[in-house]
Parts: structure tokens; C-alpha cells; sequence
């Protein structure tokens, strides 16, 4: 069932343990997280965010990022990555360095998203990252450099391609090796999505474009379908459907990484991870949150053609 206009294989990035723990209400157990980051690592992902050097007093449900990481136990083909937000994480992170792998940075593509998020303004997020990403990479650790609300701002409407494309212009001038676009807040649609990465494709052919969508208004799915129909092969998600975002309120979920897969292996895309193996990990998470999750996979498990349900 393989399409000749899909890509026949994906790379996909697991963000539950940052962008998902995060936005938790109630900080996770230490241990929890480590049992969930090693049930993940071991589901053929290959990619997983599992920790932020943010200010613990900003984000305490991170606060023990350096633990966890001292903690975890993955196979030794799995890409950790640590989200950074500032010089200042640099050096906690850096501490711990022979424990992961890569650097996420991020700033907002709107000035007042990023003003509420991070109360800089965009301008000043990028000269920090511009000094930033040459330390990250000169310390020999991979720049994933996202820009948030690259679609849509729920503060300021549209976010003009030429805005978003020239800060990257700067990212990547800055050392940066990968680029993802985050649907932060959800507004994305899909035929905005595929005129917008086939244009992202062309423009920058040099460094991986990672695709970031949420499922805000249940369209991260179909999103995903049209950044796939332009070409893009990278992908983030979090399983269960956790996480969403600080400002403003209501920005829930990132897609589910069961629903990604289960989707994307139905339509002949291979990604490397075994379905049933996440879909526990999701079922584990949802027991340590004490609350249903907004996968639908989690409920359903992977499609059963042999089965016929009257
Ligand atoms: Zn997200």
C-alpha cells in the first residue's frame, strides 16, 4: 500500500518527556520518568527530547533533568537531545555532556508569542542563539533549532512565510543542523502546510526540516499527510498526545506518536518503531498521569485487517 509520492521512510523524534512532562500540572516522579524514557528507547525510536535546562524555579516539572539523564539506561543507537533555553542551561547541560547527544533551541516566529513565552523579543532571542549554537556545536553535540507558531500566532494571525524563513536564514548561518517548524498553538491546515514545506525544501536544502504539529483542532494528522506529500521526512510527536503549550491557555497536545506511526505504517512508511511497543509505553504514562490520554491508538491498538468486527 505504498505510495510513489510518499516518502518510503521517516525519522521521528519523541518529545513526550520534555514537551509532555512539561505541561504536566503535577511534577512526575524522578523514577516514573526514567521507567517511561527507557520503555521509549526501546520501541525502535531513535530520537528522543527527554530533558530541559530551563530555570527550575520556570519549569520545576523539569527541574531534574541532570537526574534523569544520569538515570536512564538506552541502547546506544538512540539520539537523546536536551531542550536549551539560553547560555545559562548550556552550562548545566554541559556537565552532564557525555549523557546525550544533541541541543534543541527554539525561539517563537511571532514577536508576541515569544514575548509571552520567553519575554524577549524575537530579535534578542535570535543574537542569544547566534552566540549560542557555535558553543553547542563547538562542544560537538547536533543544533536542532525550532521556531515556534511558525504557521499561525493565536496573538497576531498569520506569520508571514518571508518572517519565518529569514530567521532561519540566520539559524542555519549560525551552525544550526536541523530546523523545525512547530504548530505550536495548532492553527496550521493542510494545504497551508504542503505550499509551505515545499517552498521550506527548496529554500533550504542543507539542513534536516522537522516537522512539529499539534493537535489542537484535530488536524496534526492531516498536517502531517501534507507535509508528507511535500517531501518532509523528520517529525515530532509525543505519546499519549501529551504536551501543548505555556501561553496562551488551551494549546494542548502535540500529536500522538501511536496515531503518527499507526498511520504511517498503514500507508507503507517505515519508521522503525514497533507499534505495540509504544502503544505500551502510552498505556504506562497514562497510568502514571491516573488520567485517559488523548491518543486515540492507546484505545483502539493498531488497525487488525484480519479481524471483522460486525
Ligand atoms: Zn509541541
Amino acid at each position: 500500500m505504498s505510495s510513489d509520492s510518499l516518502p518510503s521512510s521517516v525519522r521521528i523524534r519523541e518529545v513526550g518527556p520534555r514537551d509532555g512532562f512539561q505541561n504536566e500540572p503535577e511534577r512526575i516522579d524522578t523514577a516514573d520518568k526514567v521507567r517511561l524514557i527507557d520503555a521509549l528507547a526501546r520501541t525502535g525510536l531513535k530520537r528522543i527530547e527527554v530533558a530541559s535546562f530551563v530555570r527550575p524555579d520556570v519549569i520545576p516539572q523539569l527541574a531534574d533533568g541532570d537526574e534523569v539523564l544520569a538515570a536512564i539506561d538506552v541502547p546506544d543507537d538512540v539520539q537523546l537531545q536536551v531542550l536549551l533555553p539560553n547560555a545559562r542551561g548550556l552550562e548545566r547541560a554541559l556537565e552532564v555532556r557525555d549523557r546525550f547527544h544533541g541541543v534543541g533551541v527554539f525561539l517563537s516566529g511571532s514577536e508576541s508569542h515569544n514575548r509571552a513565552n520567553i519575554n524577549r523579543s524575537v530579535e534578542e532571542s535570535l543574537t542569544g542563539l547566534e552566540a549560542l549554537i557555535p558553543r553547542v556545536r563547538e562542544a560537538g553535540l547536533r543544533c536542532a533549532a525550532t521556531v515556534s507558531v511558525a504557521f499561525g500566532c493565536p496573538y497576531e494571525g498569520e506569520v508571514p512565510r518571508e518572517r519565518v524563513f529569514g530567521i532561519v536564514d540566520r539559524l542555519v548561518a549560525a551552525g544550526a543542523q536541523e530546523i523545525g517548524f512547530g504548530d505550536t498553538t495548532g492553527m496550521a491546515n493542510p494545504l497551508q502546510v504542503r505550499g509551505y514545506f515545499a517552498e521550506a525544501l527548496q529554500r533550504f536544502p542543507d539542513v534536516e526540516l522537522t516537522a512539529h504539529f499539534h493537535n489542537t483542532r484535530g488536524q496534526g494528522l492531516a498536517n502531517v499527510l501534507a507535509a508528507l506529500e511535500a517531501g518532509v521526512t523528520s517529525f515530532e510527536s509525543s505519546f499519549g498526545e501529551l504536551g501543548g503549550c505555556p501561553v496562551p491557555k488551551g494549546a494542548t497536545g502535540n500529536i500522538a506518536s501511536e496515531d503518527l506511526i499507526s498511520m504511517l505504517h498503514e500507508m507503507g512508511v517505515d519508521t522503525g518503531v514497533s507499534l505495540d511497543a509504544l502503544i505500551d509505553a502510552a498505556r504506562m504514562v497514562q497510568e502514571v498521569l491516573g488520567r485517559p490520554l488523548g491518543s486515540h491508538t492507546i484505545v483502539a491498538g493498531p488497525v487488525a485487517w484480519g479481524e471483522r468486527v460486525a
